[in-house]
Parts: structure tokens; C-alpha cells; sequence
């Protein structure tokens, strides 16, 4: 990756769903890739995938966000990457189950992933694109940052912590020329809830976005340097002004996802 003069974007969890849309995206915009993720082989396979396409320079970082060694082996590449112009703070996963019944073990990890890596990651970067005074920052977080909900305590809370940790940078980054975004999609057709054991159930067809429509809107607003907030998607904009303002409106959606996350046969 040396050699080349091309800015680079470095993408975790880009093996699939939004973070993959968002690889192909900066890859066609001509960005070099650090593309982060568990699985080797998928990574190799998006790489290879991208260098032929685009013909730019791909790499795959294999790394668990989720372990404290590896966010500090990832953080430590990118905090020397002189070409670093983006980052895709997007690796993440839901879980199902109350905080009494839930996996302690998976807790613990979602909130390394979602909180730790996020801070760390943007940590390292800082340093290097404020000096430069250019660079993006994005970092995805969600819809349901804004709607708590039973069986999702702590993907609330670590979405929350997303948003906000960006929303309050941004006043710490005006005139640096470095952008930050926190992006907020609802629900999206990706690995996500197949990863969780949910599949879509419940969920009625209207609300799904594709990961396409969710990453074009964010980038477009990212160029722009418009609000750090990002809401793919009309309805989802105001399914968020209702959640804040008369979240009664949204009872029975908000149910049938409740159910779902508990684990409870829908009646
Ligand atoms: P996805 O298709 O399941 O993709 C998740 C990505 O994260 C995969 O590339 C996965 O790759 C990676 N990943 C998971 N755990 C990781 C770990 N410990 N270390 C490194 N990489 C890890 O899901 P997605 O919907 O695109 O999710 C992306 C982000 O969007 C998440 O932060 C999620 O919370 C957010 N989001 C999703 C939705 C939705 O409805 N889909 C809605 C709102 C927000 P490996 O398995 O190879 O590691």
C-alpha cells in the first residue's frame, strides 16, 4: 500500500451489509482500502474483489473489535497511516434476550465493540487528520439509539453512546476541517438479523431500506459536510421525529420488535 498516492479509507466490518456497500463505494471513488473483520477468508475474497473492479489497493486487517488486544493492534496501524482520510466506524451485532437472561460474555464483547473500538479507533486517527485539517469520520450507529426497548438494553445504550460521542466531537472539531457523522440507519437488509436469529419476522416490508440507499445517503451527506446526524430515508426521518416527540404513535411496531427480541412467540 506504500506506493500509492491514493487516499485510503479504512472500513471495519466489511464483510458484509453496510460496511461492505461502503467498501465498493470509496473503493469506486478511488480510495485505497483497510478493510477490518474476523473472517479472513471473505476479507481476502471483498479484497480481491475490489482491487479488480476499481483497480486500487485493498487489504484486509483481520482483527476481533471485540478484544482489547486487537483494538489496540488496529489503532496502532491506523495512527501511522499518512494517507488516512476516512473511517468507517461500522462493525457491530445485536443480541437477543434481557439483560438477566442474555449471555454475559456477549454483553461484555458488544460493549467493547460498540464503545471501546469506536473511541480507540477515532482516538488514533484524530491526531493525523487534524493536522492534515481534512478527514471523514463516520461511525454507525442507529435508529434505535432514540427507541428503548425491551431485549435491546445494551445495543441501546452502546447506539446512544455512538451517536452522541459523535454529536459532541463535532463541537470539538468546528474549523478543523475534519468531519465527523454519526449515522443512524433503521432497519436495513444486511447480516444483521440473521446474525442475531430473528431473521425479519415481525417487522412489516415498508421499513426495510437497502444498505445501498443507507451508505449513498451518508455519503452524500458526509461530501457536503451537512448535519452529523445522518437518517437514511424519509419515513425512518420521521419515524425518529415521532420516537422523540409521541413515541405512543409507534406502540404496536415497537412491540412486535419487543416480542422479538425476547425470545417470545408472537401471539
Ligand atoms: P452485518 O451484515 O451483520 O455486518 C456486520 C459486520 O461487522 C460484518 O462485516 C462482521 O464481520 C463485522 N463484525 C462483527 N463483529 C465484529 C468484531 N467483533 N470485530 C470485527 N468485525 C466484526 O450487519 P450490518 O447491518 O451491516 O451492521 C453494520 C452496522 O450497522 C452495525 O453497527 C449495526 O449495529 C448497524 N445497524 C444495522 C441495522 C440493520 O437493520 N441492519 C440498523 C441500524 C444500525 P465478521 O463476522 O467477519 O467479523
Amino acid at each position: 500500500m506504500s506506493m500509492s498516492s491514493r487516499p485510503l479509507a479504512v472500513i471495519t466490518g466489511a464483510t458484509s451489509g453496510i460496511g461492505n456497500v461502503f467498501a465498493h463505494r470509496l473503493a469506486a471513488s478511488g480510495h485505497d482500502v483497510l478493510l477490518v473483520a474476523r473472517d479472513a477468508a471473505r476479507l481476502d475474497t471483498v479484497c480481491a474483489e475490489l482491487g479488480t473492479a476499481h483497480g486500487i489497493q485493498a487489504e484486509a486487517l483481520v482483527a476481533d473489535l471485540s478484544d482489547d488486544a486487537d483494538i489496540a493492534r488496529v489503532a496502532d496501524r491506523l495512527r501511522h497511516e499518512s494517507r488516512l482520510a476516512t473511517l468507517v466506524s461500522n462493525a457491530g451485532f445485536g443480541t437477543r434476550g434481557t439483560i438477566e437472561t442474555a449471555d454475559p460474555a456477549g454483553q461484555s464483547r458488544m460493549l467493547r465493540l460498540h464503545v471501546q473500538a469506536t473511541h480507540e479507533l477515532v482516538h488514533a486517527v484524530l491526531p493525523g487528520m487534524l493536522a492534515r485539517r481534512s478527514g471523514t469520520i463516520i461511525v454507525v450507529a442507529s435508529v434505535a439509539s432514540w427507541s428503548p426497548t425491551a431485549g435491546n438494553v445494551n445495543y441501546n445504550a452502546t447506539k446512544v453512546y455512538q451517536r452522541m460521542y459523535c454529536e459532541a466531537l463535532a463541537h470539538e472539531l468546528v474549523d478543523t476541517g475534519v468531519y465527523v457523522q454519526a449515522l443512524c440507519p433503521g432497519f436495513t437488509y444486511t447480516e444483521f438479523h440473521d446474525r442475531l436469529g430473528s431473521g425479519r419476522k415481525g417487522i412489516p416490508g415498508w421499513a426495510w431500506l437497502p444498505a445501498e440507499r443507507v451508505v449513498d445517503e451518508s455519503l452524500a451527506q458526509a461530501k457536503g459536510r451537512g448535519a452529523v446526524v445522518c437518517v437514511p430515508g424519509k419515513r425512518f426521518k420521521l419515524i425518529v421525529f415521532l420516537l422523540k416527540y409521541a413515541p405512543w404513535m409507534l406502540g404496536s411496531l415497537r412491540q412486535r420488535y419487543r416480542r422479538d427480541r425476547l425470545n417470545v412467540t408472537p401471539q
